[in-house]
């Protein structure tokens, strides 16, 4: 047998991704599929974005950058951080990359290592769990409950620290369940962690732009006390409608960010160069695109969170960001994962069952707001009809 490392046995995946498979098959196949499983939005990227990476193209953007990212777009990622947080940082610290995603990768391949303890969200995006079983760190779930407003608890978070914990992982607003921390919950967590110095954490900020009803987004960069331990994952995929364009920023902190940069030059040299030249005419350019998808996500929003408390069996606290609602389904007597692959077999509409994103997952599925209200009628018809009648 193949001498390979311990840590491929136990890495994981996205079942969205299976999920959307099966979808796609039984699609084929001449079924009437309604797909609320994979988080992206169902717009395409702006006219102007695509645009600028035509021209790009056109303009001879074909070769190598640098690895770090162009320095317009590391400069223009420190401007919009400015416009839209009010937060100071430096091109220097800015780190372009292949998608949110990698940045995740990055900073739990630094921190996980055996008797290495990493605290991340449950539920919770299920990469975070797999990357760090692949490294053979201990996973420490943080609970995000539906009764906290599916919200990080600060004094729950700062429980589970000790001196083995090397990294915190923090989404807000959050996949799955669509929970905003509120600022004051954010706070004591910060001053909890003056306790402990030694450990970083990762503030996933990718849905940053995707809140409702007013609800502030507070980014972690706002806590100074905690820049030189914070990395930030951020990217275009949801925000700009770029999902298949595979590209993301990381902000480092000084003492990482040379490691960084040198495992970005050992992996993959530098993101795509016409990429880039789009991601940085997404955020020198017009925000109304911005604003116009999150209105219309806040009207789909209404829609699911309103039909879904219609259907007997189900209740769905309202979401304050992300694209996602996280309805609780425990009155069916179901398991979670039973209920999604029933509906996708017999009603055709495919969801995601909550234990797919953890272990306090069960009792909820998840489904993506991202498919026009005309669709998610259909599919909460669809569901009803299954469950009720
Ligand atoms: N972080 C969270 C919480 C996500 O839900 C996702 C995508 O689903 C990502 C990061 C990764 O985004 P990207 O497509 O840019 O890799």
């Amino acid at each position: 047998s193949l001498k390979v490392i311990e840590g491929l046995s136990h890495i994981g995946e996205e079942n969205a991704f299976a999920v959307l498979a099966r979808a796609n098959a039984l699609a084929a196949e001449g079924r009437d599929v309604i797909n609320l499983g994979i988080g992206q939005p169902d717009f395409p990227t702006p006219e102007h974005i695509v645009e600028a990476a035509v021209r790009a193209l056109r303009d001879g953007a074909h070769g190598y950058t640098d690895a770090r990212g162009i320095p317009e777009l590391r400069a223009g990622v420190a401007s919009d951080v400015q416009r839209r947080l009010g937060q100071e940082i430096s091109p220097d610290n800015v780190l372009i990359v292949p998608g949110g995603k990698v940045t995740m990768y990055l900073a739990i391949m630094m921190f996980g290592k055996p008797g290495a303890e990493i605290l991340y969200p449950d539920p919770g995006f299920p990469i975070y769990r797999s990357m760090i079983e692949f490294t053979g760190a201990t996973p420490v779930p943080i609970p995000i409950k539906e009764e906290n407003g599916f919200a990080f608890s600060a004094d729950e978070t700062l429980e589970l620290i000790n001196d083995r914990t090397s990294l915190i992982i923090l989404n807000s607003p959050a996949n799955p369940c669509g929970g905003i921390t509120p600022e004051s919950e954010i706070d004591t967590l910060v001053a909890g962690l003056d306790a402990h110095p030694d450990v970083a954490v990762l503030s996933d900020e990718i849905y940053g732009q995707m809140t409702y009803d007013g609800a502030p987004h507070v980014s972690l960069l706002s806590y100074p006390e905690i820049r030189d331990r914070l990395i930030v994952l951020d990217g275009w995929s949801k925000t700009y409608a770029m999902t298949g364009w595979r590209m993301g920023y990381s902000i480092w902190p000084d003492q990482l960010y040379n490691h960084v940069r040198k495992i970005a030059v050992n992996a993959w040299s530098c993101v795509n160069a016409p990429a880039q030249w789009a991601g940085l005419a997404a955020l020198a350019g017009p925000q109304d695109c911005v604003r116009d998808m999150v209105a219309e996500f806040d009207r789909r929003r209404h829609v699911v969170v309103d039909g879904l408390n219609a259907i007997d069996q189900i209740s769905c606290a309202t979401p304050k960001g992300a694209f996602y609602a996280f309805p609780n389904i425990s009155e069916t007597g179901r398991k979670a994962k039973d209920l999604a692959g029933d509906l996708l077999n017999q009603t055709g509409v495919a969801t995601i069952g909550g234990p797919d994103f953890g272990i306090l997952g069960e009792g909820y599925i998840r489904l993506s707001y991202a498919n026009s209200i005309e669709n998610i009628e259909t599919a909460l018809a669809r569901i009803d009809g299954f469950l009720n009648r």
